[in-house]
């Protein structure tokens, strides 16, 4: 996330108790615990345009489902989000490749990955999700479905990123940097009025990642997993690290168990700490139970999460395993 506009949001947010440690609340940790607070939403990174976008279906009465592909839709149409839909970096060879996946509250999910020239990755991942009898599509399979249903082709790589690409070219030094080249996904998990709970993520992937590369985000139980009867939670960062330990379905799994979303996410996180390479990649887990109660951790300090609710807008500082 780019520092300036982490700043600007700070300094409009409305319900002003700032910045906020740990779980998500808009005046105390447990905010979000009480049923009458919902509905809610919460996104990955400071993404509190899209959250709006989400809650002017939520705030309506509209289901979580329609307000996550709402909030997903709203940042794959920015240029000037470059980890996400139009305007996200390239890869190596200098084509945008997008990956997406949503899930609703009856365990229903749809994905796509790899694919090319379609602004909206997200809708047509709900697409696949309602009409077809398959889970994800794939490159250039996902894009002739995504033709079929009226999705136009278009080109995706802004003058900017290409711009970036073509500097990066010349080094073709490859070192993602850690919270800000490329860690902009959007993870986002809202519930509605009537409790019921959807996610969806969505992102161009890893900048300058070899072609062909699919991460951890449009893979159901690695960026993204929702159950109703528990919460949903959503992943960001280095998605290989993600796809290793299957992170957002343990986080929801392991709140099943009785964990609270704050000691999931962390013990998600130190299944990586304990496991890989940690030091020079960052991981961050978002989630919310069914009560609306969030929480969130990562390996590096950096992340930030943004939420929704009745109570106005919060951007959350998450804690994180290294200091
Ligand atoms: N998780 C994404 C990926 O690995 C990157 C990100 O979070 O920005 O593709």
């Amino acid at each position: 996330m780019k520092n300036h506009k982490r700043r600007e949001f700070l300094k409009t947010t409305v319900f002003g108790s700032g910045l906020v440690l740990g779980s998500c609340s808009f005046t105390s940790n447990i905010k979000h615990s009480k049923k009458e607070d919902l509905p809610m939403v919460i996104s990955t990174w400071n993404n509190a345009r899209a959250n709006a976008a989400a809650w002017e279906i939520l705030s309506r009465g509209g289901t979580a489902l329609d307000a996550v592909e709402a909030g997903a839709r709203f940042v794959e149409a920015d240029p000037d989000d470059q980890s996400v839909g139009y305007g996200g970096r390239p890869d190596r060879d200098g084509h945008v490749t997008l990956d997406a996946c949503i899930m609703d509250h009856l365990g229903n999910a749809g994905s796509v990955s790899f694919l090319q020239g379609i602004k909206h990755p997200i809708s047509v991942a709900r697409k696949v999700m309602e009409k077809t009898p398959h889970v994800m599509l794939v490159g250039e399979g996902a894009q002739q479905f995504a033709l079929s249903e009226g999705f136009r082709l278009e080109n995706l790589l802004t003058e900017n990123s290409k711009k970036e690409w073509t500097e990066w070219k010349k080094t073709s030094d490859y070192k993602p940097i850690i919270n800000i080249e490329s860690h902009d996904t959007i993870g986002m998990v809202a519930i509605d009025k009537k409790g019921d709970i959807a996610g969806a993520c969505t992102t161009s992937g890893l900048a300058y990642k070899m072609h062909g590369r699919v991460g951890d985000s449009p893979i159901i139980g690695a960026g993204l997993f929702v159950d109703n009867e528990v919460g949903g939670a959503a992943a960001t960062g280095m998605g290989e690290a993600v796809l290793k330990s299957l992170g957002s379905f343990l986080v929801v799994e392991l709140m099943r168990q009785g964990m609270s979303p704050q000691e999931a996410c962390k013990e998600a996180v130190m299944r990586i700490i304990r496991k890989q390479e940690y030091q020079n990649i960052q991981v961050g887990y978002l989630a919310v139970d069914k009560q609306g109660q969030c929480g969130a951790f990562s390996i590096q300090p950096g992340f930030v999460y943004a939420s929704k609710g009745t109570g106005g807008n919060e951007l959350v500082d998450v804690l994180s395993y290294v200091k």
